[in-house]
C-alpha cells in the first residue's frame, strides 16, 4: 500500500487529508510540524510527503532542505500544500528548494488526488516536475528564504492582530450583553432599585456577614399609604412618577451599603445589615433610619405641577445569624407593617413574637375554614322575629361553624378572617342559597308559606362586581318570591362607595328584594344618605335596646330611631330584645317588629320549625 506523511499544524486540516487520502487508498501518517516528520519519516520512509509551509518547531520550507539533503528521503515526492500562498515567490521557493509540486489550499478533492496521483507517477518514471526556472545559488536562495519567512510572519501578525481586535471587540459586547441581562434580572426598570431577587441575594449574604460579626441586622418593610388611590385617580403614570421619587428618597436615607429594593407595586424593602451586637441598640438604630425615611417621605413632592402629600408605614424585624429564613423574616417586617397601617398609618412598628403566634393561628383559622366549607361544615341558625302581636313572621339566619375540632363556633370568630381572605364569598353564596331553598320549601305548606328571611351580606359581598347577577341568578335558579328576601347591610358597608351601592340596591330592589340596614344607629348615621338608600327596614342595634330603661339617652335614640323610619316609611326591627321591659317599651313606641331572646335565640331548622308552629 502506498504511505503518505501529511505535515500540516491544523488538527481539522490534517483530519481532512487524512481522511481524503485513506478514502483514496493511501496509509497515511501525520506528523504536526517540520521535526516530527522528519523523525517519522526517518522510521519508516513515506511514499509521498505532503507539507504545509507555516507551523512552529520547524516550517515547511526548512523541512524541505533537511528532505532533499537526506540520502534516505531525498528521493521521496515532496508536495507543498498551502494556504499561505500569496506570492509566486513562494511557489519559486519551495520548488527551488526542491518540492516537487505546489497545490493550493483549498483545493478540491478530485484535483487534489489527481496531482498526487500525477506527481507520483512522474517521479517513479523519472519525469521531471517543475516548470518554473528554479532560483540560482545557494546565497540568492536563502536570502529569498529568509524574506519570504519575514514576509509570511508579518502577514501572519496582522491578521492576528486583526484577529484579537475582533476578539475584543466581541469581548465588549458580550459584557455588554451580560450587564443588560443582569439589569433585567435583578434590578426594578422603573425606580434602577435592586428587585426582589437580589434582595434574597442580599439578604443570604449578609446573614452570613452577621453571623461572623454577631451583629444584629434590620429588614425595614415599606408600604406607601393610599397609592392605590393615587394610581387610580391620577393614572400609573403618575404613580410611576412618585416611585421614582421614593426610591431616590429612600436610598438618600440610609447609609452606603445598605440595600434599598423594590418588591413590586408600592412595597420597598431596606436591609441594614451589622447594626450592633445588643439587639436594643439595633432597634433603636433601625428605628432612628426608619423614622428618617418617613420624614424624607412626608415631604411634599410635585406631580402633575400639584404638591401630593404622601405617606409610608414601615415594619421592621431585627435579624442575627441564618437564625430566620429570608421568607420568614420578610412575612414578620409584613406582618409589622400591617400593624403599622392599623395603627393609623404614617408609623412604623416592629415586629413583635405575639403578634407572630395571632398570625400563625390565623393561618390556620383559615386553613381550617377552607376545609370546613368544602366539608359542608356550616350550618345556618334561624333566630325568629315577631310582630307586636308575638307572632313569628321569619327569621334571621345567622352562620354557624359545626368544627369537628371546635364544635359550634360563632360567626364573629370567623366571619371578620373570612372577610379577610375572600373566603367569605364562596360562604356568603352557600347562605344565599341556603336560605332561598328554605324559602321554597316552606313555600308549599300555608303555615310557613309567608315566612321571610333577613340574611346577612358582608362588605366585599356587596362590593363585588357580580353580586347583583348572583343574587338574581339565584331568584330565578330557585324560583322564590324575592319579597321574602331580605338582605342586612349594615351602614359603614354602604358608605364605602356609595353611588355604586345605591345603583345595586335599586337593582335589586326593582327585582323585589328587600333591604334592611343592621345595626342602626351604630355607623355614621347622616339623614341625607338614608333618603336615598332603597332601604325598607331599619334595624336599631341591640346595644341601644339593652340600654332601654337603663340609660335615658339610649332610650330617646330607641325613640327617635322609630320616629325617623316611620316618617321615612320604613318599617323598623328591634335586635337584642331580652326583657319584657324592652319589649313593652319598643311597642309603646310603635316599633313594629322584634328580634331577640326573649322569643327565641338563633336555632338549627327543625327546632325554629316547631317554634313557629306552635
Ligand atoms: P348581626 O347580623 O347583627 O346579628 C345579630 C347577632 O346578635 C347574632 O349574633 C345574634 O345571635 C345576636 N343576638 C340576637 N338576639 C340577641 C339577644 O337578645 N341578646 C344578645 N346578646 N345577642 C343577640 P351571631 O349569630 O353571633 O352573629 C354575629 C354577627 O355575625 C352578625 O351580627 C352578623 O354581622 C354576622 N353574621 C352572622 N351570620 C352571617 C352570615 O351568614 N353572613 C355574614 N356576612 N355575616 C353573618
Ligand atoms: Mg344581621
Ligand atoms: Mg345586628
Amino acid at each position: 500500500m502506498t504511505t503518505a506523511l501529511i505535515v500540516d499544524d491544523k488538527e481539522e486540516n490534517l483530519y481532512y487529508l487524512q481522511a481524503l487520502m485513506s478514502g483514496n487508498g493511501y496509509q497515511v501518517q501525520t506528523a504536526k510540524h517540520g521535526a516530527e516528520a522528519l523523525v517519522k519519516a526517518r522510521q519508516s520512509p513515506p511514499d509521498i510527503v505532503i507539507s504545509d509551509l507555516l507551523m512552529p518547531v520547524m516550517d515547511g520550507y526548512t523541512l524541505l532542505r533537511h528532505w532533499k539533503v537526506d540520502p534516505n528521503l531525498r528521493k521521496i515526492p515532496f508536495l507543498v500544500y498551502t494556504a499561505t500562498y500569496t506570492e509566486a515567490e513562494d511557489e519559486r521557493l519551495a520548488l527551488s528548494l526542491g518540492a516537487d509540486a505546489f497545490i493550493l489550499k483549498p483545493a478540491e478533492p478530485e484535483d487534489f488526488i489527481a496531482r498526487v496521483t500525477e506527481v507520483m507517477t512522474k517521479v517513479a518514471a523519472g519525469t521531471p516536475l517543475q516548470e518554473t526556472s528554479p532560483v540560482a545559488g545557494e546565497k540568492q536562495l536563502l536570502k529569498l528564504y529568509s524574506e519570504t519567512l519575514i514576509r509570511k510572519l508579518e502577514e501572519k501578525t496582522i491578521q492576528l492582530e486583526e484577529a484579537n481586535r475582533e476578539l475584543q471587540l466581541d469581548i465588549a459586547r458580550r459584557k455588554e450583553a451580560e450587564d443588560k441581562i443582569e439589569q433585567l434580572a435583578f434590578y426594578d426598570p422603573l425606580t434602577g432599585l435592586p428587585n426582589r431577587r437580589l434582595m434574597n441575594d442580599r439578604l443570604k449574604h449578609c446573614f452570613a456577614s452577621g453571623s461572623r460579626e454577631q451583629k444584629y441586622g434590620a429588614l425595614l418593610f415599606i408600604d406607601l399609604d393610599n397609592f392605590k388611590i393615587l394610581n387610580d385617580t391620577k393614572g400609573h403614570n403618575v404613580g410611576d412618577q412618585l416611585l421614582i421619587m421614593v426610591a431616590d428618597r429612600l436610598r438618600c436615607s440610609v447609609r452606603e451599603g445598605d440595600t434599598v429594593a423594590r418588591l413590586g407595586g408600592d412595597e420597598f424593602v431596606i436591609i441594614l445589615e451589622n447594626l450592633n451586637t445588643h439587639a436594643e441598640h439595633a432597634a433603636t438604630m433601625a428605628e432612628a433610619i426608619g423614622e428618617k425615611c418617613l420624614l424624607a417621605l412626608n415631604q411634599p413632592y410635585l406631580l402633575l405641577k400639584q404638591e401630593y402629600i404622601g405617606s409610608a408605614s414601615i415594619g421592621v424585624s431585627l435579624f442575627k445569624n441564618q437564625e430566620l429564613s429570608a421568607e420568614e423574616l420578610l412575612r414578620r417586617a409584613d406582618a409589622a407593617m400591617y400593624q403599622a397601617k392599623n395603627t393609623g398609618r404614617n408609623t412604623l412598628r416592629f415586629y413583635d413574637p405575639a403578634m407572630q403566634a395571632s398570625l400563625e393561628a390565623k393561618m390556620d383559622l383559615e386553613n381550617d375554614l377552607r376545609h370546613g366549607l368544602a366539608n359542608h361544615q356550616f350550618r345556618l341558625y334561624y333566630q325568629p322575629q315577631v310582630n307586636q302581636a308575638g307572632e313569628i313572621i321569619g327569621s334571621e339566619v345567622l352562620i354557624r361553624w359545626l368544627s369537628p375540632e371546635k364544635g359550634l363556633v360563632a360567626p364573629l370568630h370567623f366571619i371578620p378572617l373570612a372577610e379577610e381572605t375572600g373566603l367569605i364569598l364562596p360562604m356568603g353564596k352557600w347562605v344565599l342559597e341556603t336560605a332561598c331553598d328554605q324559602l321554597k320549601a316552606w313555600e308549599q305548606d300555608p303555615v310557613t308559606a309567608k315566612l321571610q328571611l333577613a340574611v346577612n351580606v358582608s362588605a366585599c359581598q356587596l362590593h363585588q362586581d357580580k353580586f347583583i347577577e348572583h343574587v338574581l341568578e339565584t331568584l330565578i335558579n330557585k324560583n322564590i318570591n324575592p319579597n321574602l328576601l331580605k338582605l342586612e347591610l349594615t351602614e359603614s358597608m354602604v358608605l364605602e362607595d356609595i353611588e355604586a351601592v345605591i345603583t345595586k340596591m335599586h337593582a335589586l330592589r326593582d327585582a323585589g328584594v328587600r333591604f334592611s340596614m343592621d345595626d342602626f344607629g351604630t355607623g355614621y348615621s347622616s339623614l341625607s344618605y338614608l333618603t336615598q338608600l332603597p332601604l325598607s327596614q331599619l334595624k336599631i342595634d341591640q346595644s341601644f335596646v339593652r340600654n332601654i330603661g337603663v340609660k335615658h339617652g339610649d332610650g330617646v335614640i330607641v325613640q327617635t330611631i322609630i320616629g325617623m323610619a316611620r316618617n321615612l316609611g320604613m318599617e323598623v326591627i328591634a335586635e337584642g330584645v331580652e326583657t319584657e321591659e324592652q319589649y313593652n317599651f319598643l311597642k309603646a313606641n310603635g316599633c313594629s317588629l322584634f328580634q331577640g331572646y326573649l322569643f327565641g335565640k338563633p336555632m338549627p331548622l327543625d327546632e325554629f320549625e316547631v317554634s313557629q308552629k306552635k
